[in-house]
């Protein structure tokens, strides 16, 4: 009998721990742990920002979900991994293990630029749900006293898709409220050029972003860092000034502190290394999957991108973790899993259209691609949503995406 311990409750956790308990014994356990009680349908909190979602619109509670599925749960915070005696701790419990996989997502790293972020600085983030709710109380603010919006994703940040959501859906909603011509809206990115994504571009990608942004007449700074954020302005690399009345700057990601004050799990940034099980090299009873993975960019950029690991990505990662440790204890072989050579699909929603992507693998020269722009990405992204969500909720993650 395993003790397979889970940490994390989201795209990564709660779809690794599903496969394991549908795919093991019952004289195997699976626990999950999250610091969350919820689970967050993260891709709806530009939504939730500009008011068309609630925060119980987009979670659910996860422990009557894994009850029901026969999986133990912790709400609590790891603090702290012993990778050489099998060992998770939390404030005040130790927990045992035969296979740890780690689906712990990133923490933010608003301390690399001054004045970046909710809590000690003048952005805001959209990045988990309180800094949602933050940036939503924020925004209602901002529109009772309009003025230029700068939105980003900082240096070493990896997370552009939902950047590139956020600054379109505000252009949407300031045109919906008829006050676009009076609120100059600004993008910057340390992508070298747009459209970029932390991936090399997808087809035609920089072709078809440089197109929508001219035509919403959205001010661009591709291939930039951001030096400093003071109150009401953003100060690039080369001292230019970007003046705000609201910004939001998506930062770089890290690992979380449990993993960085465990020598051996993670590296330097905190991320978690696997091989091509998915299986930390060292460690092979711990995996990992969704953001907490290292990868690094396939072509370095001159201003640091991160590589994007999406939500579809996190979900195959830890489908491909489950599989493993599940052949592991039923003695079968070991099935391959390269998130390098992985494909993806997404859905960048703009409030009123959006683009449908779906890349094989996901850094170019590309097998295959598909770049479509139009209304029905929008119905389809609102449509997705409800899916995902009833799907987790119930526990069926052997259905499609
Ligand atoms: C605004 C936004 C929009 C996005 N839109 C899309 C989209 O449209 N499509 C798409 O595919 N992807 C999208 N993404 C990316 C997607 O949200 C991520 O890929 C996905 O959330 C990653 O899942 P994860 O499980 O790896 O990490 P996370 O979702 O970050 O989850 C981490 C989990 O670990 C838990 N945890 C953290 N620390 C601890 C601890 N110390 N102890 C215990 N538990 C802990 C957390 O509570 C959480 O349950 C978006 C991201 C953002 C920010």
């Amino acid at each position: 009998m395993a003790k397979v311990v889970v940490v994390g409750g989201s795209f990564a956790g709660l779809t690794a721990a599903l496969d394991l308990r549908r795919g093991l014994g019952k004289e195997h356990d699976v626990v999950l742990i999250s610091n969350n009680p919820d689970f967050v349908f993260i891709p709806s909190l530009p939504w939730v920002v500009l008011g068309s979602r609630t925060a119980k619109d987009v979670s659910f509670p996860l422990a009557p979900t894994l009850a029901k599925q026969g999986i133990e749960f912790l709400n609590e915070a790891i603090t702290k991994i012993e990778p050489d005696k099998n060992i998770v701790h939390t404030k005040d419990k130790q927990i045992n293990y035969d296979y740890l996989v780690l689906g712990t997502g990133p923490s933010l790293d608003f301390e690399a630029i001054e004045g970046l972020g909710p809590h000690n600085g003048y952005t805001q983030s959209i990045c988990n749900l309180p800094h949602a709710m933050m940036a939503q109380v924020k925004f209602e603010e901002f529109m009772k006293n309009p003025g230029p919006v700068v939105v980003g994703v900082a240096q070493g940040g990896s997370c552009f898709g939902a950047g590139y959501e956020f600054v379109l859906n505000v252009d949407t909603y300031l045109r919906k409220h008829g006050i676009r011509d009076k609120v100059p809206v600004t993008w910057v990115t340390s992508e070298p050029f747009l459209g970029h994504f932390g991936l090399g571009g997808v087809g035609d990608s920089e072709k078809m972003v440089n197109r929508l942004f001219e035509e919403r007449g959205i001010k661009t700074y591709p291939n930039h860092a951001i030096s400093k954020i003071e109150p009401n302005q953003v100060i690039l690399d080369d001292g230019t000034e970007l003046p705000f009345n609201y910004s939001m700057i998506i930062p770089a990601f890290k690992g979380i502190d449990a993993i960085l004050q465990s020598p051996g799990v993670g590296n330097a940034r905190g991320f978690v290394p696997v091989n091509n099980e998915m299986r930390h090299p060292e460690y092979h009873n711990i995996f990992a999957a969704g953001v907490i993975v290292a990868m690094s960019p396939k072509t370095p950029t001159p201003v640091a991108t991160g590589v994007p690991k999406t939500g579809y990505m996190s979900e195959h990662m830890a489908k491909a973790v489950a599989r493993n440790i599940i052949a592991d204890l039923g003695k079968m072989p070991n099935s391959e899993f390269d998130p390098y050579n992985m494909d993806a699909l997404c859905m960048l929603d703009m409030g009123d259209s959006g683009v449908y992507m779906v890349v094989d693998p996901i850094f170019p020269p590309q097998r295959s691609y598909t770049l479509k722009y139009g209304p029905w990405v929008h119905a389809g992204k609102i449509a997705f949503e409800k899916y995902f969500i009833w799907k987790m909720k119930n526990g069926l993650t052997n259905l499609p995406i």
